[in-house]
C-alpha cells in the first residue's frame, strides 16, 4: 500500500483496535504478528492484518475544518479557544464538556482529564468506556476493592479445567483469545445466540436476554445445595457468604429455568463442572454487563466465583473481558466523571491533594464529579446543560443508546469540536473538526485486558497536516494560559507521579521497562518492583483484605416485551468490525467481508412475519426504528433478534435506562416488533 512509502523505520508495536492489543510488526513489507506478546503469541485477526490500510486511507482528514470548510491550524485553534472562553464567561465553567474514549492511549486519557479539570476547570467530563465495562468495574471494586479486568495473566486460562464465559463472543471479537482456553478443558458459554464462541463450547446455556443475573443465582443455588461451596476459603478470605447463601435459597433451579429458559439439567451440568474442577475461571463480558442491573449481574457471577473459592488462586479466578483497545487504561487515568488519575476517586480529599500537588494547583480549585456519559450527552444544549463539547476518540452518533436523540443534542450545541482521523458520523455535526494522528503514527502506552502496560511505538511518519491529540490539548491549553506537554514520554512520566500510591499505581513503569519486559503489570509502585500479574494471591484490596459477597436480586429488563413489542432486541459485534466502525468500515477487505447491518432472526419468527434471508425488515421500538436485511438462522432464540452495532441504526432503538451504580445504559436488551419493510 502507498503508506509504506511513508515509513521511515519499521517498529514492533500493537494493533489499533481491541483490548487484546495484539503485538504486531509494522514494516515496509507490511504487518506481521509478534510472537513475544503473550496475548496473541503470533496470532492476529483480520482486523489486525488489514490495519495498515487505515494508515493509507483516502478517507483520512488532513486539514482542520471550520463549519465544514478547510482552515489552517492556527485559525481553528484560535477559534476554539476564543469560543470556549466566551461560553464559559457567559454560562459558567460547566458550560463546556469533554468526552473521551476507551481507545485513547494512557497519556491521552490522562491529559484529557487534566485538561478538563485544570485548563477548563469543568466537572463535565466522561467517556465512552462508561458504555463498555463500567458495570464489571463497579462490581469488582465493590467485591475486591480493585478493578483490574483480568486479575491474572491471560495465559492462566490454559491452566483452568473449566471456563464459564457469560455474555462474550471472543471467537469473533478477539479471535486470538480462544487459543488461551485449555484444549483439554471445558468451555461453558452463556449467550442468547449460538455464537462462534458458543460453537466452541462443550456446554451452551442459551438464556433469554436480560436474565444473566438469574442464571448466576441459579448456578450458585445448585453449587451450595450440592456441597461445592469452599467453606475453608470462605472462612479465611471472604465476608458476606451467609447473607448471599440465604438470598439465593429462593432461586431453586426450576424457578430459574422459568426465568432464563435454560433447562435445569444444563444448569446442573455447569454448576457441577465448575464445582468439581481443580481450577476454574468465571468471565463476564458486555452481554451480561450492559444492563440496567449490570453491576448486580457481575456481582452475582463474582459471588459464584467466591463461593467456589476461585479468586486469588493461581489458575482460577473471576475476570471481566475488557473490549476497547485501552478499555483498562482508559478507566484509570481520570477521563471518568468521578475519577482522578491512578484510579482515585475525585471526592476523596487525599486523592485531590495528591493529584493537585502534581498538577501545581490548589485542591479546592479541582471540580467535583460530573455527569456520567449518557446523562452528559442527554444534557447537551439544554438550559442547564453544557453549551460546548470537545470530543476525542468517540463516535456517539453511532454508539450511544437512543442515538437519534443524542445526535439532536449534539446538534443543539453552540460549539462541537471533534478530534478524529476521519469524518465520522459525529464529526459531520461538528463546528470544528481537528485531524489527528493515529496508532502507528505516534507513540504511547496502553494497558491491555490483563492489566499489562504496553508500549505502542511509532512506526510511520504521519501525513502532513495532522497533529496528535496531545498536541491539540497542549495548543488549546496554551491559548487558555496553561503549559501542557505534547510529548508522550513526558506526559507518561507525569502520569506515573500522579498515579503513585493510587490503586492503579504506575510509578515504577517506564518506557524502557515496558520495552525490555514486553509489558509491566500494574500495580508497580517503584522501578525495582516486578509488577503484579496476580494482585489477589495473598489478600484482596479491601481494608480487611477479604473479598465481599453482596446479596443481589434478579429483576426484569427495564423494558420487557409486551403485545406491541413482543421480541427482544440484542446487539453485538461481528468479526470484521470494531466498535462504531468509524475505522474498520473504511477498510476495503473488512467492508467486503461485512458490508452492512443485518437482522438475525430464528426461522420460526421469519416464517411468522413472512420474510426470508436477504429480505429487508424493519425493527421498530419505543425510541425509533431501523431497517436492514434479514439473516435467518437457527442460531438465535425464536423470541430474540440480533443486530450488530457497527452501523448507524440499531442504537436508535436501544434503551438508555441506567444502572444505578455504574450508570451503564441497558444496551443489551429492549423490546421491539419486527415486520417486512414493505408492510
Ligand atoms: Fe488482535 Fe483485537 Fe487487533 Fe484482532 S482487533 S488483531 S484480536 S488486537
Amino acid at each position: 500500500p502507498p503508506v509504506m512509502s511513508r515509513l521511515p523505520v519499521g517498529a514492533a508495536t500493537h494493533c489499533p483496535y481491541c483490548a487484546l492489543q495484539c503485538g504486531m510488526n509494522v514494516t515496509p513489507d507490511g504487518i506481521t504478528p509478534r510472537d513475544d506478546i503473550p496475548a496473541n503469541a503470533g496470532g492476529l485477526c483480520q482486523k489486525g492484518w488489514t490495519a495498515g490500510e487505515l494508515l493509507a486511507s483516502p478517507h483520512r482528514l488532513t486539514t482542520p475544518l471550520l463549519h465544514g470548510e478547510p482552515v489552517g491550524w492556527d485559525e481553528a485553534l484560535d477559534f476554539v479557544a476564543a469560543r470556549l472562553g466566551s461560553i464559559q464567561r457567559e454560562h459558567g465553567r460547566d458550560a463546556v464538556a469533554v468526552f473521551g474514549g476507551g481507545g485513547l492511549t494512557n497519556e491521552k486519557a490522562y491529559q484529557l482529564g487534566k485538561f478538563a479539570r485544570v485548563a477548563l476547570r469543568t466537572s463535565q467530563i466522561d467517556y465512552n468506556g462508561r458504555f463498555c465495562m463500567s458495570s464489571a468495574a463497579a462490581a469488582s471494586n465493590r467485591a475486591f476493592g480493585l478493578d483490574r479486568g483480568l486479575p491474572f495473566p491471560i495465559t492462566d486460562l490454559a491452566r483452568a479445567d473449566v471456563v464459564l464465559l457469560a455474555g462474550g463472543n471472543v471467537a469473533e471479537t478477539m479471535p486470538p483469545f480462544v487459543r488461551h482456553f485449555n484444549k483439554a478443558g471445558r468451555l461453558i458459554v452463556a449467550d442468547p445466540r449460538v455464537t462462534a464462541t458458543a460453537k466452541l463450547a462443550g456446554l451452551h446455556l442459551q438464556l433469554t436476554p436480560g436474565t444473566d443475573l438469574a442464571l448466576a443465582l441459579g448456578l450458585l443455588h445448585i453449587a451450595i445445595a450440592d456441597g461445592y461451596a469452599d467453606l475453608a476459603y470462605l472462612a479465611e478470605r471472604v465476608t458476606g457468604f451467609e447473607a448471599v447463601r440465604d438470598s439465593v435459597a429462593a432461586w431453586w433451579p426450576e424457578r430459574v429455568e422459568r426465568v432464563t429458559g435454560v433447562p435445569v439439567a444444563r444448569m446442573r451440568e455447569a454448576a457441577h463442572a465448575l464445582g468439581t474442577a481443580r481450577r476454574a475461571v468465571i468471565l463476564t463480558a458486555r452481554g451480561a454487563e450492559q444492563h440496567a442491573k449490570g453491576t448486580d449481574t457481575a456481582t452475582a457471577f463474582i459471588n459464584l466465583a467466591l463461593a467456589l473459592g476461585l479468586p486469588g488462586r493461581e489458575g482460577s479466578g473471576y475476570g471481566c473481558v475488557t473490549g476497547q483497545g485501552n478499555g483498562q487504561g482508559g478507566r484509570e487515568h481520570g477521563q471518568k466523571a468521578d475519577q482522578l488519575p491512578g484510579y482515585r476517586r475525585i471526592d476523596d480529599p487525599a486523592a485531590r491533594a495528591h493529584v493537585a500537588g502534581v498538577w501545581g494547583v490548589d485542591p479546592a480549585d479541582l471540580p467535583g464529579p460530573g455527569r456520567s456519559a449518557y446523562e452528559l450527552l442527554d444534557a447537551l444544549g439544554t438550559p442547564s446543560g453544557p453549551k460546548a463539547m470537545l470530543l476525542f476518540g468517540s463516535n456517539p452518533v453511532v454508539s450511544a443508546p437512543r442515538s437519534r436523540h443524542i445526535a439532536e443534542r449534539l446538534a443543539a450545541l453552540d460549539l462541537l469540536v471533534v478530534s478524529d482521523l476521519v469524518r465520522s458520523e459525529t464529526a459531520e455535526l461538528a463546528t470544528v473538526v481537528l485531524p489527528t494522528t493515529q496508532w502507528a503514527e505516534e507513540a504511547g502506552t496502553l494497558t491491555n485486558l490483563e492489566g499489562r502496560v504496553l508500549l505502542r511505538r511509532q512506526a510511520v511518519a504521519p501525513p502532513s497536516g495532522v497533529r496528535s491529540d496531545l498536541s491539540v490539548l497542549a495548543s488549546l491549553a496554551g491559548r487558555l494560559g496553561h503549559v501542557f506537554s505534547d510529548d508522550p514520554r513526558t506526559v507518561f512520566d507525569e502520569l506515573r507521579r500522579a498515579s503513585a500510591g493510587g490503586p492503579a499505581d504506575y510509578a515504577g513503569i517506564t518506557y524502557e521497562r515496558i520495552a525490555a519486559e514486553t509489558g509491566v503489570f500494574w500495580p508497580c509502585p517503584d522501578e525495582d518492583h516486578p509488577g503484579t500479574p496476580r494482585p489477589f494471591l495473598d489478600r484482596f484490596a479491601t481494608p480487611d483484605g477479604r473479598a465481599r459477597m453482596i446479596p443481589v436480586e434478579h429483576r426484569p429488563p427495564a423494558e420487557d416485551v409486551d403485545g406491541d413489542y413482543p421480541i427482544y432486541l440484542t446487539t453485538g459485534r461481528v468479526l470484521a468490525h470494531y466498535q462504531s466502525g468509524a475505522q474498520t468500515r473504511r477498510i476495503g477487505p473488512l467492508n467486503q467481508a461485512a458490508p452492512g447491518a443485518f437482522v438475525e432472526m430464528h426461522p420460526d419468527l421469519a416464517e411468522r412475519i413472512g420474510v426470508a434471508s436477504g429480505d429487508r425488515v424493519r425493527v421498530v421500538g419505543r425510541r425509533g426504528s431501523t431497517e436492514a436485511p434479514a439473516r435467518v438462522s437457527p442460531d438465535i432464540r425464536p423470541d430474540t433478534v440480533f443486530m450488530p452495532f457497527h452501523w448507524e441504526g440499531v442504537n436508535r432503538l436501544t434503551n438508555p435506562a441506567l444502572d444505578p451504580v455504574s450508570r451503564m445504559p441497558e444496551f443489551k436488551v429492549c423490546a421491539v416488533r419486527v415486520e417486512g419493510a414493505a408492510s
